[in-house]
């Protein structure tokens, strides 16, 4: 094994962009569990954010190229379904870069569930406003669900809490 660390594996995998929100990466996201380094081979496990994701394969073949490219020719990726990828795993900075994409982040619930979804309350991404409401729980995709603001008169997306 030459003398590649653990983190600069991290710091390669940090490049990869999430193929549905290109401004975050896949390490922000916490769709990368763990990166465990043997003697001459690399193994990197993840978790999707949805299982049967399409760009699951497309972030599995980003992973082994960019650690490839480190010069590590034995790479596995893992895909990791337990526990689910929750959207607590999201890094504080990757939330204020959703915020700053127009997408509301999701609220951190800590494993409550139930609560967060009693709330109910979206904070509008782009003047920080409460006032507003649940137009649609059918997003464009299953993981995302359209409020109105009612300061903006506009429609937002928020990333549902998982
Ligand atoms: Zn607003």
């Amino acid at each position: 094994m030459t003398n590649l660390s653990t983190k600069k594996i991290w710091q390669a995998l940090e490049s990869i962009k999430d193929p549905e929100i290109p401004v975050v990466s896949v390490v922000e996201m916490g769709i990368v569990r763990e990166v465990i380094v043997t003697d001459d081979s690399v193994r990197v496990t993840m978790t999707p954010t949805f299982s049967g994701c399409p760009a699951l394969e497309v972030m599995r073949r980003e992973i082994e190229t960019a650690v490839r490219q480190l010069g590590i020719a034995n790479v596995t990726v893992e895909t990791v379904l337990h526990p689910p990828w929750s959207t607590d795993w999201i890094t504080d900075e990757a939330s204020e870069k959703l915020r700053q994409f127009g997408l509301a982040p999701p609220q951190k619930h800590g494993g409550d569930l139930i609560s967060v979804a009693f709330l109910d309350v979206a904070e509008c991404p782009r003047c920080g406003s409460k006032n507003t409401s649940i137009k649609n729980s059918f997003g464009p995709t299953l993981c995302r669900m359209i409020y109105y603001c009612h300061d903006c008169q506009d429609a937002f997306e928020q990333f549902k809490p998982l």
